[in-house]
């Protein structure tokens, strides 16, 4: 079956999906995007992120084209018209196509909204069995990285140094402490059993998963200092992991060729894996 995805207004297959050169995505990065995990057909924590969507297109002044039930609506729609179980729902909205290209807000543009769906079993990944191993780089990105825009490029350069380097993420660094995975919320778990991850700021993204994993982790008594932890901090702590939409908790065994603890992911990890997929069964819509 050929996929569909949602463009402005229509479900049509990928091969007739068109978006103009003009358009402001393409031509500045001048667009939001978000995305949503599916679990059997259902779509997890997504109001976090459609309230973090309804945040970031309003901090760059970009009118959403559709209200958030609307989205929810199309949202839905897509899962089932690609048969979608298990994967993700990708939102992007840009600011439009306007000619010529000019850097200024374009008076008469009108929004372009995409939806794209894909296929990714997240609850039985290999990776998460055996954990993942992440390279350092410079976080080389703009000031405001609360903002989850489509100017992606930084991100993009760390992740694929990281791949060539035989690692599945990159950890981005900043004054001499990690901000954040180049898709991911980073988190360690300290030898007296504090779990840290950075606190919210415009230096990271403010990650739904990443919320929902530190309330879930105080209800169960563990305590969580939000501060920003050292490269040597993290190789030195009991567990590490990273929590996104797409891998949800993913423990980080190896940095920089170096493992963690013993280089297997560790209980703490595994347990709030399983109580993070129990929450997203639970309330999943
Ligand atoms: N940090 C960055 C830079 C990201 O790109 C992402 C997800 O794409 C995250 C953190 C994790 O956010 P979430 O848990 O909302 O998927």
């Amino acid at each position: 079956m050929e996929q569909i995805v949602y463009l402005d207004g229509a479900f049509v297959p990928v091969a007739e999906a068109k978006v103009s050169v003009f358009d402001r995505g393409f031509l500045f990065a001048d667009g939001i995007y978000e995305v949503s995990a599916v679990l059997d057909g259902k779509l997890i924590d997504n109001d976090a992120h459609l309230a973090r969507l309804k945040r970031s297109v309003g901090e760059i002044a970009l009118p959403l084209p559709e209200t958030l039930e609307r989205i929810v609506g199309i949202q839905k729609e897509l899962v089932a018209r690609n048969n979608l179980r298990d994967g993700l729902v990708y939102i992007q909205v840009t600011r439009g196509a306007s000619i010529p290209r000019d850097f200024l807000f374009p008076k008469a543009a009108k929004p372009t909204l995409v939806m794209i769906t894909s296929e990714k079993d997240i609850v039985n990944s290999a990776s998460a069995r055996t954990g993942i191993a992440v390279k350092t780089v410079a976080d080389i990105r703009w000031a405001r990285r609360d903002i989850k825009s489509v100017a992606l490029l930084a991100q993009v350069l760390a992740k694929q140094a990281a791949a060539e380097a035989g690692c599945q993420e990159a950890w981005m660094i900043e004054d001499g402490k990690v901000t954040e995975g180049g898709s991911s919320s980073a988190f360690i778990l300290t030898r007296d059993d504090v779990l840290v991850t950075r606190e919210n700021s415009s230096a990271i993204l403010p990650g739904c998963t990443r919320k929902a994993v530190t309330k879930l982790a105080e209800e169960r008594q563990l305590r969580v200092e939000e501060r920003a932890f050292s490269v040597e901090e993290a190789l030195a702590a009991k567990e590490a992991f990273v929590t996104s939409a797409s891998l949800f908790v993913q423990a980080v065994v190896r940095i920089d060729g170096q493992t963690v603890a013993d280089g297997k992911p560790g209980p703490i990890t595994g347990r709030l894996r399983e109580i993070y997929i129990d929450f997203a069964r639970a309330t999943a819509v």
